[in-house]
Formats: structure tokens, C-alpha cells, sequence
């Protein structure tokens, strides 16, 4: 027997984002490599959140939320989506969106169950898939599009697969789904009886008219989804760890069983802010896109001039760029690491978010930053790649 503790935790390294920060510390580096705001998100929500500490309680509240928070997120989603959910039960709140994906996978997969990862994928939905005993099966998106290959996705379904992950608007490839590709998910779900894990964190983060449609809204999907947000990516609050779960009463409950045995709750006060922000207008969310499209502009053009050949980007926080342009043939990981150290740009190399068969060419970078800290890094880039 193996004192050694947990062999899939003792075979997984520190995950990359936490790698490549560390090492922009170390260096002195722009940190484009984790994806986190350089402002934080709206006094009103953080002077909200701070009365609430001094004022109001500060003990558990429920483990599916606080009523407020669940009612304004059923507001937010007929608002936004024209979905109906019964707040006191197709509603839970959990620590982050992290938290919720992982209360969905355990409340919807047993051991030995399959799960299908689009990749490039999120990197926590493996582990989490691996903990359960469940099996996850990669299928892969080529750049530059990163087009969904149907056939593929088909064949990577078999007797044994229950769950789908799909994240739309998508980290890392800055991809949002087409409402053809979601047809098509949508019709082999139905088909061969399966449910999906909706990971919507950036939503509110889809550029040039892209639309945002949840998988769930598509027909005979509201028994199949369970819908995941996050207040960290909607509000520019990502340390706050404020996300949810939404979907039909029968998954949710289960989720709001696994919720209840990791986290159990959510900070009262973070709550209670979130619940009024979820109430702005149409406005702040149509602010929020321009801003972070105007940045996303501003570093792809940057990118360009530096010599990389950059992929096209229609939402979330982040931009994937070709290396291979200033430096032929070069592995990601090691470019990456070369060019925090020496040119003092921290980015993250993708082949960390695939299962195998990796490409070795893409870098991603986030653009969530102040427009002068964009600058700087181009600056630093040009500079040290001689352009
Ligand atoms: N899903 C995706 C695709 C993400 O990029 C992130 C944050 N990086 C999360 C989930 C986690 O969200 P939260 O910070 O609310 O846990």
C-alpha cells in the first residue's frame, strides 16, 4: 500500500498560470500570462460588499445562497436569455465558477463514465473529471479558426460517455460558438442521451456583434444543461470567487448536494453585492465589451507589429498568437519562459490546455489590462524581438 497520498495529485505539477506568474514576479515581467483585470470592478459593488461586512452578518448563510442573490440571478438570466429558472430551486451560488463546474461534474458523473473535453480546455475540468474516476476524452480545435469538427466530437462519443464540457465564450482560444456548431451539439446530445456542463464565465465577454446564446435555450437542452456564470468575470472581481449554477430543478439539485459537501457557502457579503450588481443596465454590460474589445485591439495590433501571427479573438480575456513567425519551430513552453525572463512579457504557452497532440506554436496572452500596460509590454516585445 502507498503511503504516498492521492497518485493523481502526486503525477500533476503546479498548474501553468500559477508557474508563469511566479516567474513574472521573479523577473520583473508584464504579467499577461493569468488572466485577472488590472482594475477592479465597480465602486459600488465593493463599497456595497464592505457595508455589508460592517453592518450585516457574517455567518453561513444558506448552502444554495442567499435568496436576493438567487432571485437576481433568474432575473439576469430571463433578462439576458429570455430563461425561466424557479429561483428557489434551478438557482444555486457557489465559490467561483471553478467550484461550480466541479459540483457539476460530481453531481452528474459516476466512475468509469466518459467525458468529452473540447480542447483547447479550461484546465481544471480534467482533474476534477480524473477525481471522480471518471475518464475525460480530449477533442481537439485547430487553429486558426478552432472550428468545432462534428464528426470528431461524434466519434469521441461512446456507450460510456455521459457528460459533454462546453465552454463558450471559450479560454483560451478566444472562440464563441456558432449557433451552427451548437445546433450540432445540441442534436448529439439528444441522440445519444447525453448532458452538458455549460461553462459560461464570459458571457457578457463576446465582441464585434458575436452573440452569446446558452447551449440550454436550444431545444430539449433544458433537461441536459447545467449552465455555470461567474460575478469575477462579469464584474472585474475575479478574486471574489461569486459564481452559480443555473439549469432544470432535477441537475441542480444534485449539484446543490455536491455544493454542500465542498464549499458549503459563499462569503454573505460578496453575495449581497453581487445581487445588486446583476441588476445594472444594459448599458454597464455593453461598456464592459467595448472596453475589453478596445483593449483586445490594441494588443492584437501590438502582436502583429512584434511579427506574431495572431488568431482571431471574439471573446473572453484572452488572445492566442503563432511563435513560430519570430522564432521557427520553437516549443511553447520554453518561448514562453524565454520571453518573460528575457523580453519581460509573461504569456501562457497553449499546449498546456490539451490532452495530447498538442500545437507547440500558440501562445496565449491576456488582454484584460490597463491600455498603458498593453503598450509597455508591445514595447518590451518590439525591443527585444528587434522589430
Ligand atoms: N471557467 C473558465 C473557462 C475560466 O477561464 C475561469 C477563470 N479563469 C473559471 C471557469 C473560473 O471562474 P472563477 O474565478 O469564478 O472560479
Amino acid at each position: 500500500m502507498s503511503l504516498l497520498g492521492s497518485r493523481l495529485f502526486r503525477s500533476l505539477g503546479t498548474t501553468i498560470f500559477a508557474k508563469m506568474s511566479a516567474l513574472a514576479t521573479e523577473t520583473g515581467a508584464i504579467n499577461l500570462g493569468q488572466g485577472f483585470p488590472d482594475e477592479d470592478g465597480p465602486a459600488t459593488l465593493r463599497a456595497r460588499a464592505a457595508q455589508a461586512i460592517l453592518t450585516e452578518s457574517n455567518q453561513y448563510p444558506p448552502s444554495p445562497g442567499l435568496p436576493a442573490l438567487r432571485q437576481a440571478i433568474a432575473r439576469h438570466a430571463e433578462r439576458h436569455y429570455g430563461l425561466n429558472f424557479d429561483w428557489t430551486r434551478e438557482v444555486i451560488v457557489t465559490s467561483g465558477g471553478t467550484e461550480a463546474t466541479g459540483a457539476c461534474l460530481m453531481a452528474l458523473l459516476n466512475p468509469g463514465d466518459e467525458a468529452v473535453l473540447i480542447e483547447p480546455a479550461y484546465d481544471c475540468y480534467r482533474p476534477i473529471i480524473e477525481a471522480i474516476g471518471a475518464v475525460p476524452k480530449g477533442v481537439a480545435l485547430r487553429p486558426p479558426a478552432f472550428e468545432l469538427p462534428m464528426s470528431a466530437l461524434a466519434a469521441a462519443v461512446n456507450a460510456r460517455t455521459r457528460v459533454i464540457v462546453l465552454n463558450s465564450p471559450m479560454n483560451p482560444a478566444g472562440k464563441v460558438f456558432s449557433q451552427a456548431e451548437l445546433e450540432g451539439i445540441a442534436d448529439l446530445a439528444r441522440k445519444r442521451n447525453l448532458l452538458v456542463v455549460c461553462d459560461e464565465v464570459y458571457e457578457h465577454l463576446t465582441f464585434d456583434g458575436a452573440p452569446h446564446i446558452p447551449l440550454i435555450t436550444l431545444p430539449g437542452m433544458r433537461e441536459r444543461c447545467l449552465r455555470v456564470g461567474s460575478a469575477g468575470k462579469i464584474f472585474s472581481l475575479t478574486g471574489w470567487k461569486v459564481g452559480w449554477i443555473t439549469g432544470d430543478a432535477s441537475l441542480v439539485q444534485l449539484a446543490a448536494k455536491a455544493h454542500q459537501f465542498i464549499t458549503f457557502t459563499t462569503p454573505p457579503a460578496l453575495q449581497m453585492a453581487v445581487a445588486e450588481g446583476l441588476e445594472k443596465e444594459e448599458g454597464y454590460y455593453l461598456s464592459l465589451k467595448n472596453e475589453m474589445a478596445a483593449k483586445r485591439d490594441i494588443l492584437a495590433a501590438g502582436l502583429t507589429r512584434v511579427g506574431f501571427d495572431v488568431l482571431p479573438c471574439q471573446g473572453t480575456y484572452f488572445i492566442t498568437a503563432n511563435a513560430w513567425p519570430l522564432d521557427a519551430a520553437v516549443e511553447d513552453e520554453s518561448f514562453c519562459e524565454r520571453m518573460t525572463r528575457e523580453a519581460g512579457v509573461a504569456a501562457i504557452p497553449l499546449s498546456a490546455f490539451y490532452i495530447k497532440n498538442a500545437p507547440r506554436n500558440l501562445v496565449r496572452f491576456a488582454f484584460c489590462k490597463r491600455p498603458e500596460v498593453l503598450e509597455d509590454a508591445i514595447q518590451r516585445l518590439k525591443g527585444y524581438f528587434g522589430r
